[in-house]
């Protein structure tokens, strides 16, 4: 597997909770290297445009509601198999149902409150990391 980049947001019930350094600790150590990082607060147009697959769900407005209740953490990774390695570390949606030692296990509240978002394909991290950074923010 080559190297790939994914993007990853820290999502406001972990920003609240301070956990942004244990969060990222965690992707250092599955091999995951922070390229790109900042603290933004997201406007509602702005979480309905990223989570518009989701238009349709039954959660979609507590969902873009939760997004934008404190500011997030938006993240470039960059690795071997970034985008797998980081739902591996991230963990199953559901905390419920993730496995020890994941980000989603240690911290996420509940379904909709996981603490963390990432891509899940090629196309899609392409795209999320270019709706949030510049060219010039995106360091080769
Ligand atoms: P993400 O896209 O955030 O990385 P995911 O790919 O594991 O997470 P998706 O199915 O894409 O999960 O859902 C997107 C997000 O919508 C979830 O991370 C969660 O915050 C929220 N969500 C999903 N299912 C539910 C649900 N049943 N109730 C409330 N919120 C939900
Ligand atoms: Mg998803």
């Amino acid at each position: 597997m080559a190297i790939q980049r994914t993007f990853s947001i820290i999502k406001p019930d972990a920003t609240k909770r301070n956990l942004t350094g244990a969060i990222a600790a965690k992707f250092e150590a599955a091999g995951l290297r922070i390229v790109a990082s900042k603290r933004i607060q997201l406007s509602l147009a702005q979480a309905q445009t990223f989570y518009g697959v989701h238009s349709e769900r039954p959660f979609f407005g507590e969902l873009c509601e939760f997004m934008i209740s404190e500011p997030i953490v938006v993240q470039v990774l960059e690795g071997e198999d970034a985008i797998a390695k980081n739902r591996e570390v991230m963990g199953a949606t559901n905390p419920a149902d993730a496995d020890e030692g994941t980000i989603r296990k240690e911290f996420a509240l509940s379904i909709g409150e996981n603490s963390v978002h990432g891509s899940d394909a090629p196309e899609t991290a392409a795209e999320e990391i270019a709706f949030f950074f510049s060219g010039l923010e995106l360091v080769g």
